[in-house]
């Protein structure tokens, strides 16, 4: 980069027009009227320190103070501020309950009732029977035990917080016996000895990686013992020469020793997903029926709400649970009890289900109907990144995601983007996935092999015109990219 001397300097910077002059001109009134003057303002000053910063490096071009031009600059940077964070996506990954991508979509129900609790005053903590003060857990627990067969229930933030909350109420300064084949990690540092030392528990490990018979824990339970907890395997399985204690034998010896269990079931499904086809995942009802004192799972997994940790079991332990000062700091909001009420109450009627829980519906979708949609939007797609690239409709595999099933996969079908010439282009494949993801309304799909495949199960037809339209010729997407 050649460097300025001191004079030739000085000539540039007396070019920068006045903060005064171009607030004034006429590109810059609609921006003013739009974002209001002090971030006009704040915009046009920092891309006029940008210049003089470009000028001492020797790299700035006086066309770019013109009058016109620093409006649009001051517009864009605007338009760039005013944008949400927080973004749409499309999620074109193949997994259903994608954690990055928000989880379960919720139903239109959920969200209204959100819209309402949002807008208006709500019952949250009081009883409209006698005028006096509520719980927020009376909104929402006889529903949660109606469908789990429980005798008492709490809802928390996320099923992390359950978690926490179950071992400090209940195991504080005391041994909790885990398998060693159960010793969890969840990602985003939920780990299970990690959950354990911070709730204050001590945690007891019995068995091996692949093998924990029920004598293991027999052997463990001493007089310093609060729990026998069993964990779901979410993310991995355990294959080949294993043993798992069943929870009804566990449950059996844990009577036996006066010791309660406690289950973290992760992601908690309330119906028996075969009745789909889907892969078989045990319910929180069978859970209690198989002798569980506590059981936890969230609200935004397999369920299909909200974020949420869901705390079901026997009710003097549910009553110690809900004493414990954290669970005031793990609280729910309004806006999650709106948002779970409705979704638990679509449970009630397990012939709609399909139909109306939106993540069921998504793990459901006919191969068909997903290849129709693969069809109808692959010519906008190919048009949008060009001949250098060729699209097929191809099957491919879905996954629930969020740690449900880990080895389960689900039939789908999708769009898988090569280079044309049929030679290999991972650097090529990258710059589709970018530009797919640059879009107003990012299109995530996934890389393997140096192919992009985007999965469409999550692409329902209600939204395959949005998806279309913006990959369109006209939209700006294409031109950014050049
Ligand atoms: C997902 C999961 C958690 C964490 O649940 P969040 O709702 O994400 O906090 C805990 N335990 C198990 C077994 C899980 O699968």
């Amino acid at each position: 980069m050649s460097e300025v001397t001191s004079i030739e300097l000085k000539s540039l910077m007396a070019r920068v027009p006045s903060v005064e002059r171009v607030m004034a001109s006429a590109g810059l009134a609609p921006l003013v009227a739009q974002h209001g003057r002090t971030q006009a303002l704040a915009a046009l000053r920092r891309i006029l320190d940008d210049w003089r910063r470009e000028a001492q490096a020797g790299r700035a071009s006086v066309d770019a103070l013109d009058e016109t031009r620093l409006a649009q600059a001051v517009g864009a940077a605007l338009e760039e501020r005013a944008r949400s964070k927080v973004r749409a996506v499309f999620n074109l990954t193949g997994t259903v309950l994608h954690t990055n991508l928000g989880r379960a979509l919720l139903p239109d129900d959920a969200v209204q009732s959100v819209v309402e609790a949002m807008t208006r005053p709500a019952n949250l903590e009081f009883d409209l029977a006698t005028g006096s003060r509520g719980d927020r857990d009376d909104l929402i627990d006889e529903l949660i035990c109606e469908l789990t067969g429980a005798e008492a229930a709490t809802v928390v933030n996320n099923n992390a917080a359950a978690v926490l909350l179950v071992l400090s109420a209940l195991a504080s300064k005391k041994e909790v016996v885990v398998s060693r084949g159960e010793l969890v990690e969840i990602g985003g540092a939920f780990r299970i000895p990690d959950i354990m030392s911070r709730a204050g528990a001590k945690l007891r490990e019995v068995g091996t990686t692949n093998r924990t018979h029920l004598k293991d824990y027999d052997e463990a339970i001493g007089t310093r013992t609060a729990l026998l907890m069993k964990v779901h395997c979410s993310n991995y399985a355990i294959s080949g020469f294993t043993k798992e204690v069943a929870l009804n034998d566990l449950s059996v010896l844990a009577k036996s020793r006066n010791v309660p269990v406690a289950v973290d079931l992760g992601s908690g499904t309330l119906v028996d997903l075969t009745q789909w086809g889907l892969p078989r995942e045990t319910t929180v009802r069978e859970t209690i029926e198989g002798g569980a004192d506590v059981v936890t799972f969230s609200g935004d997994k397999l369920l299909g709400g909200p974020q949420a940790g869901l705390i079901v079991g026997r009710r003097e332990l549910i009553a110690k649970i809900k004493k414990h000062p954290l669970k005031r700091a793990l609280r729910v909001g309004k806006l999650t009890l709106a948002a779970l009420e409705p979704v638990l109450r679509l449970y009630r009627a397990p012939e709609f289900l399909r139909e109306r829980l939106t993540t069921l519906r998504l793990l459901t979708r006919a191969a068909d109907d997903m290849r129709h949609t693969a069809e109808r939007v692959a010519p906008a797609l190919q048009h949008a990144i060009g001949a250098e690239f060729a699209i097929e409709v191809e099957p491919m595999f879905s996954q629930i995601g969020s740690g449900a099933l880990p080895v389960d996969v689900l039939p789908s079908y999708g769009l898988t983007i090569r280079l044309a010439s049929g030679k290999r282009g991972g650097r090529q494949i990258n710059r589709v996935e970018k530009l797919l993801r640059s879009l107003p309304r990012p299109v995530i799909g996934r890389i393997a092999d140096d192919a992009l495949r985007l999965d469409v199960r999550c692409l329902e037809p209600h939204d395959e015109a949005a998806f279309i339209a913006q990959l369109q010729p006209e939209q700006p997407a294409q031109a950014n990219d050049a």
